[in-house]
């Protein structure tokens, strides 16, 4: 037994050391991630379910990494928070798709907001609403177009600063969603308190309508708060007809997922904001 012990340890730490030599290796390389051009944005369009058409499209980041490949944002968005490159990072993120945001206006798509998601060390950085307003005067979007996608947990780590900062954010016309709806801890009543234009009903309450009644309550509970307090809602992972036509049923306003489109690169998004109808 403690011969089988011994071994065990030793293949933990070992374990261990190739866990963490790869996050140094990952952390160092993420450094020049975005001057390399190996970061990237994809689309996924939200569509609105009362007349089915395409709303708005959600950033999100991807990493072509030269050794390791594609690297989901999973694993490198908290290594990223952890040694403070996700400033940066997230500068580039809201930069980059507000500039294509615009871009696609120019070139005559319909008007559409596009949604990026803050980490919660952006959001109590000092100066975000200052960046932001930076940012949306430098690439002339208008501000209703661009909408910032938090969780309730990261709102809820300083929640004085978390006020001030949507405050703030809201006054300059920038649209708050709070992201994965219904899976954090914090109370209700920042709801009031929070300027917060969308609720983002997170994908484990959609996965499961289907088979789980609590889950088609929690859902009709969270379309039904949102329709009290005049905030707008969006279905995140609908992948199925049963469960887009549960939400349709119950009022909610938007729905993204792989049932309409998995997110795109650039090309590929614009051939379907060209052509939405095959959506
Ligand atoms: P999230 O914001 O909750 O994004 C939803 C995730 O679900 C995305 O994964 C999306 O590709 C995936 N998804 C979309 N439709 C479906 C569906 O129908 N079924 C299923 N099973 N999944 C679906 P992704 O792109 O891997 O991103 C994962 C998480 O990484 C995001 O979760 C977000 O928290 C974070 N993230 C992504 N981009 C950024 C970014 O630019 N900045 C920051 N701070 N975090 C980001
Ligand atoms: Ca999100
Ligand atoms: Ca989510
Ligand atoms: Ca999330």
């Amino acid at each position: 037994a403690k011969q089988n012990g011994r071994n065990n340890y030793r293949f933990f730490t070992s374990e261990i050391q190739s866990r963490s030599a790869r996050i140094l290796s990952l952390e160092n390389a993420l450094r020049y991630a975005h001057t390399r051009g190996e970061l990237s944005l994809h689309y996924q369009p939200q569509i609105s379910l009362s007349d089915g058409k395409i709303v708005g499209v959600e950033a999100l980041i991807r990493w072509n990494h030269p050794d390791f490949g594609m690297i989901s944002p999973v694993e490198f968005i908290p290594i990223a928070e952890e040694s403070g490159q996700i400033l940066l990072i997230g500068e580039w993120v809201m930069r980059t798709a507000a500039t294509r945001m615009k871009q696609w206006m120019d070139m005559g798509f319909p008007a559409m907001s596009v949604a990026v998601n803050l980490s919660a060390v952006q959001f109590h950085h000092a100066h975000l609403s200052k960046l932001v307003s930076t940012i949306i005067d430098e690439v002339k979007l208008p501000p209703w177009f661009l909408e910032i996608e938090l969780t309730e947990s990261a709102a809820a780590q300083n929640p004085l600063h978390a006020i001030e900062t949507m405050n703030e954010l809201s006054e300059k016309g920038i649209r708050l969603s709070i992201d994965d709806f219904g899976t954090g801890y914090s109370s209700l009543s920042y709801l009031k308190r929070f300027k917060v234009y969308k609720l983002k009903i997170d994908q484990s309450f959609i996965r499961d309508i289907g088979i789980d009644p609590e889950d088609r309550e929690i859902v009709k509970i969270i379309i039904a708060l949102g329709k009290s307090l005049g905030l707008k809602t969006i279905a995140e992972g609908v992948e199925t007809k049963e469960q887009l036509d549960f939400l349709k049923e119950n009022g909610c306003d938007e729905a993204q997922g792989y049932y309409f489109s998995e997110p795109l690169n650039v090309t590929d998004i614009e051939a379907l904001l060209r052509a939405p109808e095959i959506i």
